[in-house]
């Protein structure tokens, strides 16, 4: 008989999730794919807009965050990389992707012949972190989504990308999972977006790497065409 540890079987199924979502075996299903953005009275130069915003409590992760994180990066960048929230490192810092899944993706950005300085801006949909790295919920969304859809209306990206696929779920509105959202251009607000793995799932499970690499290849040539 073969004994497979509680940890184990846990990792399975979070991996499993990372791909295929809460939809196994069940039919997908669109929520939508129409938000409503209220429209704010924002400032047209992101350091302005930065200190516009830095102290916000529109939500109670407000109350709870260590740092705002903003986002970091070049303000005329081609690409724009989303993750879904701070996590803890992250919260400490007030920069987004930093720890080990922030030099992974350096990693990938080099590859790319981009760094996270040139050619390329990193924020995330909420700018505050959940507790214990829970998802964000749609009231935070709801909240904090402004901001972003303002980021992408100063910085102008040719294109978005969706890191894992809670970012990329929330920014579509849909329900679906990574597996389906890849390979696809979508459209966030009439900026052409793409949603490939999280660098933090990919240290989880190093067997995606050769399917990110695909992506930002893909990725790479959208942004020098
Ligand atoms: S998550 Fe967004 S809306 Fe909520 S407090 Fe932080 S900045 Fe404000």
């Amino acid at each position: 008989m073969i004994f497979i540890s509680d940890e184990k079987i846990i990792q399975f199924l979070n991996q499993t999730k990372e791909v295929y979502g809460d939809e196994i075996n069940i039919e997908k299903k669109i929520i939508s794919s129409k938000k409503i953005i209220r429209k704010e009275d924002f400032p047209s130069d992101l350091d302005v807009f930065y200190n516009q915003i830095n102290k916000c409590h529109k939500c109670s992760l407000g109350s709870s965050r260590t740092n705002f994180v903003f986002g970091v990066g070049d303000k005329n960048a081609s690409l724009m990389l989303v993750g879904e929230a701070p996590g803890e490192n992250e919260d400490l810092k007030g920069e987004p992707f930093v720890g080990r899944a922030g030099k992974l993706l350096d990693k990938i950005l080099f590859a790319i012949k981009r760094t996270r300085n040139e050619d390329v801006y990193i924020c995330n949909v909420i700018k505050c972190r959940p507790p214990n790295n829970r998802d964000p919920l749609t009231s935070e969304v709801k909240e904090c989504e402004p901001y972003l859809i303002h980021q992408i209306n100063l910085i102008k990206p040719k294109l978005i990308v969706a890191l894992g696929r809670v970012a990329g779920k929330t920014l579509l509105n849909v329900d679906n999972s990574l597996k389906s959202m890849r390979g696809e251009i979508h459209n966030y607000h009439g900026t052409p977006l793409i949603v490939t793995y999280h660098p933090a799932a990919l240290l989880r499970n190093p067997n995606w790497k050769p399917l990110a690499w695909e992506d930002f290849k893909w990725i790479q040539s959208i942004i020098e065409s």
